[in-house]
């Protein structure tokens, strides 16, 4: 079983529509896959109709922004939640909001420096969607300032950048609780992603754990090995789930769809305790 469990659509910072994803996932010869668009479930219901019309399993899912008190990043996947849960929804609501303000201020800064405008950003963001620094790589794209999204990020969009602006992001042990209250499965998204940025240190890990934490990304090709060996010490002493995925973003990113994947072991795990929505497995 060839199965996904990180995947982005145009709903968020993805560059295919769900139901395309869901069809380049069957193309790639995957069994399973998993949308976890940021901040949003809005693509759920193209891409499980989509799955069905194709046979090919899907779970729903999303990646929730985190910032820990020192303002270190931090992704939280979230598997078989209940979207309408008022709690869950109010914080990834205010969180995409933020975005907009943020992207928004983001912009007014490059514009002094870049031919860059409001308008040409919202070109690359599809209605509804969660906007993001990719989107407004892709404006830089366009303008010819950079050649890729990667290389924006290598440069002018990065954290340290003088035009970086942050964004409000619950803490990642609200958002755990928050999961699981909403019947969800949470689990920690590239945890050792050091070329990211600041990465949280072992108390964070139990701080998440102690509130509900279930499982860790560690096949994901943004964690160093000596890191993905720490991530299976610490998942076999918790008794966490161990995942892998590609992280997939169509264009927007090198990685491909099945180039780390999760073992069925996992996914029956996820499956048996997430309670809040529904996998379609063929
Ligand atoms: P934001 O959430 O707006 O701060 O932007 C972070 C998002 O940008 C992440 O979720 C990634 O999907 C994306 N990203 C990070 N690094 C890169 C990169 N080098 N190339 C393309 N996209 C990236
Ligand atoms: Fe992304
Ligand atoms: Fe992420
Ligand atoms: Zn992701």
């Amino acid at each position: 079983m060839r199965i996904d469990l990180h995947t982005h659509s145009n709903v968020s910072d993805g560059t295919q529509p769900p139901a395309e994803l869901v069809a380049a996932a069957v193309g790639a010869g995957l069994d399973v896959l998993a949308l976890t668009d940021h901040d949003t479930t809005d693509g759920w219901q193209d891409a499980g109709a989509a799955a069905v019309r194709l046979g090919i399993g899907w779970v729903p899912g999303m990646e929730i922004s985190c910032k820990t008190d020192t303002g270190i990043s931090v992704h939280l996947l979230a598997y078989l939640h209940d979207p309408a849960h008022p709690g869950l929804l109010a914080e990834i609501t205010r969180s995409k909001d933020a975005r907009l303000t943020r992207a928004e201020r983001m912009v007014e800064r490059l514009a002094e420096d870049y031919p860059l405008s409001w308008d040409d950003v919202r070109l690359h963001v599809a209605p509804g969607a969660t906007i993001g620094r990719p989107h407004i790589a892709d404006a830089l794209v366009a303008a010819g300032v950079v050649g890729t999204r990667s290389e924006a990020f290598a440069t002018i969009l990065t954290a340290r950048s003088r035009y970086f602006v942050a964004h409000y992001a619950p803490d990642p042990v609200t958002a755990v609780e928050l999961v699981r209250a909403a019947g969800g499965v949470p689990v920690f998204a590239h945890p050792v992603a050091s070329a990211r940025g600041r990465v949280v240190a072992e108390q964070t890990y139990q701080d998440m754990i102690d509130a509900g934490l279930l499982g860790l990304e560690v096949d994901h090709r943004d964690n160093p090995a000596d890191g993905r060996a720490w991530l299976r010490r610490l998942a076999a002493r918790k008794d966490l789930i161990v995942t892998g995925s590609s992280d997939y973003h169509g264009a927007g990113k090198p990685n491909m769809l099945g180039e780390n994947l999760t073992s069925q072991d996992a996914l029956e795990r996820i499956l048996e305790l997430g309670t809040g929505s529904t996998a379609w497995l063929p």
